[in-house]
């Protein structure tokens, strides 16, 4: 973890604030509001929310539907340079394995930043996620 800052919603950074704002429009009836925030290679920034669902498997991630959002908006070369992950909800919100594997799939050095002990940290895709398979390693 690199860097850190605060994990409160009036931080100054745009991207931040994205995230926050993306969890209050989640629709999580367990309670686990997420937001993620995207921020591309043109500079754009593009959030998500949760959507969760009675059939748990069919539940999407804050971090997928900001990814989703992206390339809607600009296509399926988008390069993802950075995301935050905010909850008010929880102490930590790490992302999980199927969006860590998402995101390197659009940036192989993507700055990640999640809450962990209520603070923003930092890192990156490739410290969350060691190993990773990528189209690089499909015949
Ligand atoms: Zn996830």
């Amino acid at each position: 973890m690199s860097r850190e800052s605060t994990g409160s919603p009036d931080d100054q950074n745009p991207l931040s604030n994205a995230a926050w704002e993306a969890a209050a429009s989640a629709y999580a009836p367990s309670g686990f509001h997420v937001g993620a925030a995207v921020r591309t290679g043109s500079g754009a920034i593009y959030a998500g929310c949760n959507v969760e669902n009675a059939s748990y498997p069919v539940t999407l991630c804050a971090e997928r539907n900001a990814i989703a959002a992206a390339i809607v908006a600009e296509g399926p070369a988008v390069a993802i340079e950075e995301i935050v992950v905010a909850t008010p909800d929880s102490q930590n919100c790490a992302p999980c394995g199927m969006c860590r594997q998402a995101l390197i799939e659009f940036g192989p050095a993507v700055r990640v930043q999640f809450l962990q002990n209520g603070r923003l940290v930092g890192t990156t895709i490739a410290e969350l996620l060691p190993y990773a398979f990528t189209r690089a390693d499909q015949p």
